[in-house]
């Protein structure tokens, strides 16, 4: 059976989450990845070590920078001639952009944000939730069509590389019609935080922070334990934070290790966003307040009392 996995890179570097698909159970399946854009040979290394036993590369300068538009064109062409049972690809923007693209496209059967994927005597089946993350429901795709899923990050771990493993490389020559877009300028943002997709540990502050300036309060503890800045959509309604950071059904989901809620009710909207996370640590006054029904750890109090003790006692494990 062959997989094929849709590599997301920077700057020369695989994404966390493209690592973590090849933590899937893949079974007795034949995997093979496939990377597009510039100066992709640095990649064919780490991809054979995490378990690819072919890499196809489409280098093209108009693949430098992701369109769906582009991508999805060149991966369209590519994906018949490699006929795989399914394709991967990480719930990114990336791949909840490119996903449903290819699978129109290609007349596939689509899956997203999948939090369990299993390969069994050449069945597929899924594990993905549903009612804001009330339930999850396992779907098996009823014919031999095409399968492209995307898989929620951190929901598996990346497996370690293994140098004694290397993958043939194919390149691969597409042809690109003129494009409807063109991507004019990426404005790279100015946070030097981790984004909350890719973190494995977030500190979240809601509405109760009460000003912008008071998330210092999270800012300071979030740094010292390396985390990401999260936030309840009614922090982001007020202007406290940048939408960027909103987690949720209207924000990012999320799945890191450690989900640490300051101050936030636990509303099922914010809750759809956050509720696979490892563990979940709860931090509010209101002992009633329904965060604390999906939370690990609990303190009842008063984050401007309790966050910062937090921030002092990392800081002095840390030793700085
Ligand atoms: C269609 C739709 C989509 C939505 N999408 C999202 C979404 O993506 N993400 C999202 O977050 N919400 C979303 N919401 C909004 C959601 O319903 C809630 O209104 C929101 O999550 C509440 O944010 P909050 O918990 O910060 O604020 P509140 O509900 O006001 O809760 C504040 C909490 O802070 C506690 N508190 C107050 N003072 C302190 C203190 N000093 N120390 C500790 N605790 C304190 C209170 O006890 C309370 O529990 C959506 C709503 C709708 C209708």
């Amino acid at each position: 059976m062959k997989i094929l996995i849709i590599a997301e890179h920077k700057n020369g570097q695989l994404s966390e989450t493209t690592r973590e698909l090849f933590g899937l159970l893949l079974g007795q399946a034949e995997v093979h990845a496939v990377a597009a854009g510039e100066n992709l040979e640095p990649l064919a290394g780490p991809l054979g070590q995490l378990g690819a036993a072919k890499v196809h590369l489409i280098g093209s300068p108009a693949l430098a920078s992701y369109t769906g538009e582009s991508l999805g064109q060149a991966l369209g062409q590519f994906i018949p001639q490699l006929a795989p049972v399914a394709v991967l690809a990480a719930h990114t923007p990336q791949g909840k952009d490119l996903a449903p693209r290819l699978a129109a496209a290609l007349d596939a059967a689509l899956a997203t944000d999948c939090i369990q994927v299993s390969f069994n005597d050449g069945q597929v089946t899924v594990r993905r939730p549903v009612y804001a993350g009330k339930a999850t429901a396992e779907v098996e795709f009823t014919d031999d069509s095409l399968k492209v899923i995307t898989v929620r990050p951190r929901t598996v771990k990346a497996p370690e590389l293994d140098a004694a493993r290397s993958a043939e490389v194919i390149p691969v020559a597409v042809e690109l019609p003129e494009q409807k877009t063109v991507l004019k300028e990426i404005i790279a943002s100015d946070n030097a935080r981790p984004d909350v997709t890719e973190a494995a540990i977030i500190v979240t502050g809601g509405r109760s922070l009460g000003s912008a300036e008071n998330f210092s309060v999270i800012e300071n503890f979030a740094d010292s334990i390396g985390a990401a800045v999260g936030s309840s959509r009614a922090a982001v309604d007020a202007g406290y934070r940048p939408y960027r950071d909103q987690v949720g059904q209207t924000g990012k989901v999320v799945s890191p290790q450690v989900y640490i809620a300051c101050g936030v009710s636990g509303a099922i909207q914010h809750l759809a966003g956050m509720r696979t996370s490892k563990y979940i640590v709860a931090i509010n006054t209101d002992p009633e307040a329904p965060i604390f029904q999906v939370a690990d750890y609990g303190i009842v109090g008063d984050l401007f009392e309790v966050v910062p003790l937090l921030a002092e006692a990392a800081k002095n494990r840390n030793g700085s």
